[in-house]
């Protein structure tokens, strides 16, 4: 049997009816506050995301689905020119196939050897494009052949224009030497990501249409979203989210921190609406990019003489970016964690104004909220204002939504300056914290129309006028007895069954009965709509 993949999961009548409600009442809700639907490619380019996203997040890093598209591997093609250029006495490499080797399989992480020309060994990696997770990859190699007793040189051969600067800084320090060859032909391979999250998609978007002459633009989407995590109960590899982005020029007020107040509102709303009370509005604000960059700078001198003490992810996180280290869950870092600075103490007097303002508008309207300055978000592109819902009843995977501010968002991706807010609630986590279950909210059929013997024809016909007095209607089949239309009739949990047998069509009138009360009614064809909507 093929099952579906770890991490995805098949959505299931009657729970599917949770669903359709749980997204009517958003509409309706994003409706009321003048929000207009957006649906962006479930892929985009990888590039936008490691832009977009941040190539240090978990997200870029570790949990993304990414494939080249195209017939033969860009590092596989650096691979064999440098082979037949090195080793033109091997012969042509043209003809290696790149499944065989295995290659294909790795993604993104490209061929690394650990050689030895001439008594001298060398780790080499070709990667085209290669990131720091790449140099990292090759230092680890390397430590791990030194413990076999040999000190090989670090070696990367890539396409000459493909590494950015962030990166041959990095494989500098790590005394990486770059070989950037030029390649004749090389046809620039396509490299594609299912998305992870909707921001870069919608601000992609944004940019590419020219959206900011809508001015301000309110904008929500619903849909799958793609991380390669571990699963568990509440956290899928395939997981649905339901967002909402406020973007424009500044002249058009998407800085002003009502914006913040009212999408927080509105999302307080939303909630109320669908029945889940027991919510935690979390709030906090990680300042401008300048308050972060001074922060990050007394976090990275705090954790320097303590890193060593914590976890392995902490430690990487203290070198490449310490505000991620806030969202660590290992028991043994958290007292350290503790004590290091806060950003509180970092916000400029501007960023720390608009905090206040999205305070005071809230507390005005009545929507509670607490503060906590640990909450850093997933996202490098966070700006002042981020956010967390949590829910009590969700256990380990409480989050019910995140969502902050983004002001660099567009500037990043290449677009204009064009300040942003935004959400995404993880709709798998919504249904779960519904108090009301699928069989309140499924609509069931409010009649079965049985035909008798040859009578499929008339039965069609009359179910199609029911119909279309929006009337549900299941339709049965006439070879069926009697008594199983009745047990199917029971069985979709209709409320009347309609008979359907000649006499019924000359007379033009139809038995209608109850399949509660049992009470049996003789109705005249035009009022057959009425009375089963009526009674
Ligand atoms: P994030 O973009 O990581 O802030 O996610 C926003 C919301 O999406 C979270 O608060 C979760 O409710 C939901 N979410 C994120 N990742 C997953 C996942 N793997 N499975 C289910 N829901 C998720």
């Amino acid at each position: 049997m093929i099952k579906a993949v770890r991490g995805t999961r098949d959505l299931l009548p009657p729970e599917t009816a949770l669903w359709n409600f749980v997204e009517a009442a958003v509409r309706d809700v994003f409706r009321a506050y003048n929000f207009q639907e957006i649906r962006t490619p479930i892929f985009e380019s990888t590039e936008l995301f490691a832009r977009g996203v941040g190539e240090e997040t978990d997200i870029v890093a570790k949990e993304m689905y990414t494939w080249e598209d195209g017939a033969d591997p860009a590092d596989f093609a650096i691979y064999k020119e440098w082979m037949t250029r090195n080793f033109p006495e091997i012969g042509s490499y043209k003809n290696i196939d790149p499944e065989a080797t295995g290659l294909r399989q790795r993604g993104l992480s490209g061929p690394i050897f650990l050689a030895n020309f001439s008594g001298h060994y060398s780790v080499i990696k070709f990667k085209y494009g290669p990131t720091a997770q790449d140099i990292g990859e090759m230092i680890q190699v390397g430590e791990r052949s030194k413990d076999e007793g040999v000190r090989p040189k670090l070696h990367l051969v890539t396409l000459s224009g493909t590494v950015h600067d962030g990166v041959r800084a990095r494989a500098q320090d790590a005394g990486v030497k770059i070989e950037e060859l030029t390649i004749e032909n090389f046809l620039r391979p396509q490299f594609l990501t299912l998305r992870p999250e909707n921001t870069a998609g919608v601000v992609r978007a944004y940019i590419q249409h020219d959206l900011q002459q809508n001015g301000l633009n309110k904008l929500y989407y619903i849909g799958p979203q793609f991380r390669r995590e571990r699963p568990q109960k509440g956290r899928y590899r395939q997981f649905y989210q339901i967002g909402a982005e406020v973007i424009g020029p500044p002249s058009s007020g998407s800085e002003s921190p009502a914006r913040d107040a009212e999408l927080l509102e509105m999302l307080a709303t939303l909630l109320d609406r669908l029945g889940i009370t027991d919510w935690n509005l979390e709030l906090n604000s990680v300042g401008t990019p300048a308050d972060r960059a001074k922060f990050n700078e007394a976090l990275r001198k705090a954790l320097d003489p303590v890193k060593d003490k914590m976890c392995g992810d902490c430690q990487r996180r203290a070198v490449t970016n310490p505000l991620r280290v806030f969202d660590c869950k290992v028991p043994e870092d958290q007292p350290i964690i503790e004590t290091l600075p806060r950003i509180i103490q970092f916000l400029s007097e501007d960023a720390r104004k608009h905090f206040d303002a999205v305070q005071e508008i809230l507390t005005k309207v009545g929507v509670r909220f607490s503060l906590n300055d640990r909450l850093v978000r997933g996202l490098d592109y966070y700006t002042r204002t981020a956010f967390e819902f949590t829910h009590g009843a969700l256990g380990a995977q409480n989050a019910i939504l995140g969502g902050g501010r983004y002001d660099g968002l567009s500037e990043a991706l290449g677009g204009p300056a064009a300040p942003g807010i935004g959400f995404a609630i993880g709709e798998d986590r919504l249904v779960m914290s519904l108090k009301e279950t699928a069989e309140g909210v499924l609509r069931k059929p409010d009649v079965y129309v049985a035909p008798m013997a040859g009578m499929n024809g008339e039965a069609a016909k009359l179910a199609h006028e029911l119909r279309r007095h929006d009337l549900v209607v299941e339709l049965g089949d006439d070879t069926f007895r009697l008594k199983k239309s009745f047990e199917a009739a029971t069985k979709a949990g209709a409320k009347y069954i309609l008979i359907v047998g000649e006499n019924e069509v000359k007379a033009d009138a139809f038995a209608v009965k109850n399949l509660e009360t049992g009470e049996q009614v003789q109705v005249a064809r035009g009022d057959l709509a009425a009375r089963i909507r009526g009674a």
